[in-house]
């Protein structure tokens, strides 16, 4: 039987530190009701040598105690079998694969081979990079070692200078591997994704609202003399906050006017969809015919000038279209690179 319910909160520090902080922070979130599973690094993966790399098997009595006063169960990352061992030797319940865990396949698999037969669920992290066959591929290993309960957690992508979020979330990425594998629960750890603690509600708000089966949030009793990701960490008391303003909405609904309606639309929807592709057909039997002037006259295939022209015209009428610049950017990208394709073909006449 499993011990995880969904919609599941984990809760619980970037690191333990210290029995005190440790114990009070488990106590904090154990008092707030909503969270399942208590969560510590104990092994930190950090950039850098020299910064608090998790204080090992020290901590795990402090863990121990926390699920022994709390009743809760505790999850913590492994990184190497010798992890795992350890972690079984000290009734851990849950475990998790970190992020720069998933990029590894040799890695996941001696995980995968320490697992063998045991009955814990794990969760497992996206890799840093957005591949998507490379988070599949893990989840693979671990299937094929016969574990029983496996979960993703969605925790954002490095990039690469100053942006919005310290890891950008890519929720299609996200969307398409829910849309995969969908026998598998999915979190959303907005911690990482968000680096910070003003955006972390909004990004929680949002994987809530993409159906996500829950949430993996770092909780601190003390965040900002935290030893580890101290700007991102909240308090137990702010994460109930934050739980309690959330929408939480339901995957579905079994009211017959909700399933009337919501078929109605969507039969709108596939009539626009079908129109909308009939036309872009006709769009590219123009670019074949400008393709065979182009080819005629000795021209190349693309014309900066007027790529720069279709953006601007497009973007000129985005507010009253009510679409954002990023998408029409997207778009017509991809229409653009379809018609090069087509005109292509046509010098090349195929
Ligand atoms: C963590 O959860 O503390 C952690 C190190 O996460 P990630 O593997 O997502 O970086
Ligand atoms: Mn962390």
């Amino acid at each position: 039987m499993s011990i995880l319910n969904y919609p599941l909160i984990i809760a619980g520090p970037c690191s333990a530190e210290t029995e005190e902080q440790v114990l009070q922070t488990c106590i904090g979130l154990a008092a707030t009701k909503k969270v399942q599973v208590l969560r510590a690094g104990i092994w930190k993966p950090r950039t850098k040598p020299g910064s608090f790399e998790g204080l090992g098997l020290q901590a795990f009595p402090w863990l121990q105690q926390a699920k022994k006063i709390t009743g809760l169960p505790v999850a913590i990352e492994v990184a190497t079998p010798e992890h795992v061992e350890h972690a079984l030797r000290y009734d851990i319940d849950v475990f998790w694969i970190g992020a720069r865990t998933t990029v590894n396949p040799f890695t996941v698999q001696s995980i995968a081979d320490a697992l063998r037969g045991v009955h814990v669920p794990v969760f497992i992290k996206n890799p840093v990079n957005p591949d998507m066959e490379l988070w599949i591929g893990a989840v693979e290993r671990m299937e094929r070692a016969g574990i029983q309960q496996i979960g993703l957690i969605h925790r954002g992508f490095s990039v690469y200078g100053n942006t919005d979020y310290r890891n950008a979330p890519v929720w299609s990425l996200a969307i398409e591997i829910k849309r995969r594998m969908q026998h598998l629960p999915m979190l959303c750890d907005p911690s990482h994704i968000a680096g910070r603690r003003s955006t972390l509600k909004a990004i929680a708000q949002q994987a809530v609202y993409l159906n996500m089966d829950g949430l993996m949030v770092e909780t601190h009793i003390d965040p900002d003399n935290a030893l580890s990701d101290a700007q991102q960490q909240i308090t137990p008391e702010s994460l109930l906050q934050l739980l309690n303003q959330l929408q939480w909405r339901s995957s579905l609904s079994n009211e017959q006017t909700f399933i009337n309606a919501l078929q109605k639309l969507r039969e709108q929807i596939d009539y626009i969809d079908d129109e909308l592709l009939m036309l872009l057909s006709q769009r590219m039997q123009i670019a074949d015919k400008i393709g065979v002037y182009k080819k005629e006259n000795n021209v190349a295939v693309l014309q900066m000038e007027r790529w720069n022209n279709i953006l601007e015209r497009a973007y000129t009428k985005m507010k009253s279209l009510n679409l954002s610049q990023e998408f029409l950017q997207k778009y017509f990208e991809a229409v653009h690179m379809e018609s090069i394709q087509h005109q292509t073909n046509v010098m090349r006449n195929i």
